[in-house]
């Protein structure tokens, strides 16, 4: 039997190939029949290298179609696919070419200078170039190729993805995913979302993370759905298509972003079957907002590079309702537990480190023995660095990083707690709390918060107002209003460099 995922996503196409399975921004259409001979074409050129198996395609371009062809072509060759981050610059590319030893690299024609030199000077043998218009080396050289393929044969253990997770905390790890890590998942994700036959996805997130190239795309291609396809997000550009969408998938800022936007309406939504929000936790203003003005509620679900998804709220109705603040349970197959600091499971209600395992979970960091060794517990449970509780149903809440947390004076303080209070404040938009040395406390919490359009909330008198809502030492002790808070490219707030911005305060 042939695990390669590719099989199983061919497998999906629906019988009329000439359907239109992508739609882009510019009215471009792609019928199921294109993405099958495009991926062959490519795939057939990639066999042609003569690259050894387990080879890495790296691939640093915009997002388009063709660069999701590549990755499926990929997977059809039987290489294994790395997309990086097209704001990673020189240092970034220099480190993840170095780490990940690529036999081919893609990047945007105007990058060619650079990103070649780089590449060529660390052994890279193929350099190719790929732009959003459809030019480039890459398709220059596929078109010369058949448009017929044969899928490599791949073991379930078989390597198909190394993706390099988000550095919020730290310098990103490559987490290799097989073809049975994506694939179970995928397979979970289309029956607990309840894919229907007719559902339509609007396709605004970038794919060079698990959210938009794995849950994004896999579940629409393992539905046959049709994707409406956008390269950068643009809020009116997705409200303009909800009528003829059913599906949409977005990182909260994505959706904070979208109720700004006045054509958001009922009526706009009222042909959508699903929103869904992860990669970063939904505000519960942002959740609440969105059921107000469109009628819909926001499925939350959690998961991370090196697992995909872990935890989500039902999809349908018989499965419960969704409820703000929570990820919901673990999917059917994830194993998910809450353990202390001896890694013995905690009762409902109590705070401790989320542990998962499951066929979801990949098998290491790329070339990174150790730090998976230190990533896995003896029995065998992944340790997500995040922490959270069940609530009495089974249903998780994370509460933040471990990380992240907070030992002022010996008590532990959940930034996500002190972060709720503060958002709950009249003029706050949103807030960020961390820890920042103190020489008494080891460490003191500190709280950077934006107000709202047109608000001129005062920080201290914010402070003030929690003293008699929280125990003192929860409270933040200096406060400061900034305009935005620091966030990667997948809208995640980058806790790290408020503590280092505000290092000294207390020394
Ligand atoms: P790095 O591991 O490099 O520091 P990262 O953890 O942000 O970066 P990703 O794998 O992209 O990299 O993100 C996974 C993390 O995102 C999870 O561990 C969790 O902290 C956070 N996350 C994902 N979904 C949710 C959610 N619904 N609510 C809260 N946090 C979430
Ligand atoms: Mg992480």
């Amino acid at each position: 039997l042939n695990h390669n995922l590719f099989v199983a996503l061919r497998a999906a196409f629906p019988a009329d190939l000439d359907a239109t399975a992508i739609e882009t921004e510019t009215g471009l259409l792609y019928s199921w029949r294109d993405l099958d001979r495009a991926t062959a074409m490519l795939a057939n050129l990639l066999g042609s290298l003569e690259i050894p198996a387990g080879s890495r395609v790296a691939v640093h371009v915009e997002k388009s179609v063709e660069a999701l062809l590549l990755y499926l072509a990929t997977l059809r060759a039987g290489f294994v696919y790395l997309p990086l981050n097209t704001a990673y610059q020189q240092a970034e590319l220099d480190y993840f070419i170095g780490n990940a030893e690529p036999a081919v690299v893609v990047c945007a024609g105007r990058n060619f200078p650079w990103i070649s030199k780089l590449a060529f000077g660390k052994g890279v043998a193929h350099v190719f170039t790929l732009n959003e218009d459809r030019t480039g080396t890459l398709l220059d050289r596929a078109a010369h190729f058949p448009e017929t393929h044969v899928p490599a044969v791949k073991s379930a253990d078989d390597l198909a993805a190394i993706l390099y997770t988000s550095g919020t905390t730290g310098r990103s790890k490559g987490a290799m995913l097989s073809h049975g890590n994506l694939l179970s998942n995928a397979q979970v994700l289309k029956d607990f979302w309840d894919w229907q036959p007719g559902d339509v996805l609007i396709h605004a997130l970038p794919i060079f993370h698990v959210h938009g190239l794995f849950v994004a795309s896999h579940g629409a291609l393992l539905n046959g759905s049709k994707m409406l396809w956008l390269s950068k997000f643009d809020p009116r550009a997705v409200v303009e298509r909800l009528p003829r969408a059913t599906v949409f998938m977005g990182v909260p800022t994505l959706y904070v972003r979208l109720l700004q936007e006045p054509g958001l309406t009922r009526e706009a939504c009222a042909h959508m079957r699903l929103f869904i929000s992860g990669s970063a936790p939904l505000l519960i203003e942002t959740f609440r907002d969105w059921q107000e003005r469109t009628g819909h509620t926001i499925l939350e679900r959690y998961g991370m590079s090196e697992t995909a998804m872990l935890t989500s709220n039902p999809c349908r109705p018989a499965d419960g309702e969704r409820l703000g603040g929570t990820v919901g349970p673990a999917l059917p197959g994830v194993g998910v537990r809450v353990v202390d600091d001896a890694f013995a499971p905690l009762p409902a209600g109590e705070i401790g480190h989320v542990q998962v395992r499951g066929p979801n979970v990949f098998s290491g960091y790329w070339r990174m023995p150790e730090k998976t060794a230190e990533e896995f517990t003896a029995d065998g449970w992944f340790k997500t660095g995040d922490v959270g509780s069940f609530n009495a149903q089974g249903w998780l809440t994370i509460v933040g990083r471990s990380k992240d947390l907070i030992i002022t004076g010996g008590y532990n303080v959940y930034p996500a707690e002190i972060e709720g209070y503060l958002n709950d404040l009249p003029g706050v938009a949103e807030s960020a709390v961390v820890g920042v040395p103190h020489p008494d406390f080891g460490e003191a919490v500190i709280a950077v918060i934006v107000p709202k359009p047109g608000a001129t909330p005062d920080a201290d008198a914010l402070v003030a107002a929690l003293k008699s809502q929280i125990a003192n030492y929860k409270v933040p002790k200096r406060a400061f209003i900034v305009a935005e808070l620091p966030r990667n490219a997948m809208g995640k707030v980058q806790k790290n460099l408020l503590r280092d911005g505000h290092q000294g305060l207390f020394s």
